[in-house]
């Protein structure tokens, strides 16, 4: 049998990013700014493109979309000790988020399709008086996005939406970062863009666009920015907003804005490993995925299912026979964390019992990651490795 692919390998840098990036390393000019003035460089190109491809009037470009998160949730009025609500499935990041704006976590169940639970939302927003909801579209799993909004709406909430895995994506046409009043993505190596590191911030409000340019370190040189609300607005939060210093530099951005033109492309080749490999998994009888609403137009970088039958001696059994085998799976119910944190058991101020159904969702669920080029006979040989890893471990004692 031939080699499986790495599924770590993360999408190609073009040949374009590389030159472009190569003429800034010679140009030394590698701030985020030029005091002499300028054009804005490519973090401004990249800004005026982002906008764009949202459907949004700004985009703010961040050092990570950790840093993008936070910068809402302080916008959004969220002071140390306000209660955020927030999806109980997701990456440390966004709980992360939380901790940084000194605000305090308020876990929401989610469904076995791996979006948020709304009755728990309306429950938990009422209890906790949150007046933010921040929303992650984890694992590229959209949730009824229109129905999100009008319950936001009831309630009063300002919803924020964490974008990191829904690059490409939509809802009834509509795409994801366009529904909150800001959305936030990530360019980090195993996202959609890959600039090893970086955040951008989409909004279409004057003063959200202009409080995230100034914290986000702009100095007086904010008319570099790529899209910058107009200069009344601007004068009005001139000077009280502090500087955090999360711009992103050049080099990232050189390295990204050639990338925006491959999405379609990309989500297309991604699209097509999910969708063949979920057609066997879903044939094989111990395995359960996520259902895929019509309306939604996913951009599936990685594939989720769970085995909900199967113990966590089973659970243990299956991941090590499939990583033995080649197939690198990741377990979101392992006990300790393993590389990545995604249960609410293991971040920092959070316990399962802050939302018992997610933990018990997240004890059975696995994915593995889907890098681009995948053949039809790499996505045959990875089910294979995925079923015949079931097989042994259902013998295995509960
Ligand atoms: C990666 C990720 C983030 C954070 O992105 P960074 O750019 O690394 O800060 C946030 N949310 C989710 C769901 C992620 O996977």
């Amino acid at each position: 049998m031939a080699a499986l692919p790495d599924l770590g390998r993360p999408p190609e840098i073009p040949p374009s990013a590389i030159t472009n990036a190569v003429a800034l390393l010679q140009s030394g000019r590698l701030h985020r700014y030029t005091e002499a003035g300028g054009a804005g460089g490519p973090v401004a190109d990249l800004e005026r493109s982002f906008a764009r491809l949202i459907g949004r009037r700004y985009a703010v470009a961040v050092n990570s979309c950790g840093a993008a998160l936070f910068l809402a949730l302080r916008i959004a009025g969220i002071r140390p000790g306000d209660p955020v609500l927030m999806n109980a499935f997701t990456l440390g990041p966004v709980p992360g988020a939380v901790q940084h704006a000194g605000a305090r976590p308020v876990l929401v169940e989610i469904t076995e399709d791996l979006t948020i639970d709304m009755d728990d939302l309306r429950t938990k927003a009422k209890a906790s008086g949150a007046r933010v909801l921040l929303m992650s579209h984890m694992r590229g799993h959209l949730c009824d996005l229109d129905a999100l909004q009008a319950l936001c709406c009831e309630l009063g909430l300002t919803l924020i939406e964490d974008c990191a895995h829904t690059l490409g994506a939509s809802w009834n046409g509509r795409p994801s970062g366009s529904f909150g009043l800001a959305g936030c993505f990530s360019f980090q190596s195993s996202k959609h863009v890959n600039a090893g590191e970086g955040g951008v911030l989409v909004t279409d409000d004057d003063d959200i666009a202009a409080q995230a340019i100034l914290h986000s370190g702009s100095y007086m040189l904010f008319a570099q920015n790529g899209t910058v609300p107009p200069p009344d607005v601007m004068a009005r939060w001139q000077d009280t907003c502090g500087n955090y210093s999360m711009r992103m530099g050049p080099l990232v951005a050189a390295l990204a804005l050639p990338q925006l033109d491959l999405l379609g492309a990309r989500v297309a080749d991604w699209n097509a490993s999910h969708d063949r490999i979920a057609a066997r998994l879903t044939q094989a009888s111990s395995f359960a995925l996520p259902r895929r609403p019509e309306p939604e137009a996913y951009a599936q970088s990685s594939l989720q299912f769970r085995l909900p039958r199967f113990s966590p001696a089973q659970m243990r059994a299956y991941v090590d026979a499939a990583r033995a085998s080649g197939v690198w799976v990741k377990w979101f119910g392992a006990e300790r964390p393993d590389g990545y944190n995604s249960n609410p058991a293991q971040w920092p101020g959070s316990t399962a019992q802050d939302a018992p159904r997610a933990c018990a969702i997240q004890a059975t669920l696995c994915d593995i990651r889907l890098p681009l080029g995948l053949t039809t006979e790499d996505c045959d040989a990875i089910a294979d490795v995925l079923i015949a890893a079931s097989k042994g471990a259902q013998h295995v004692a509960a």
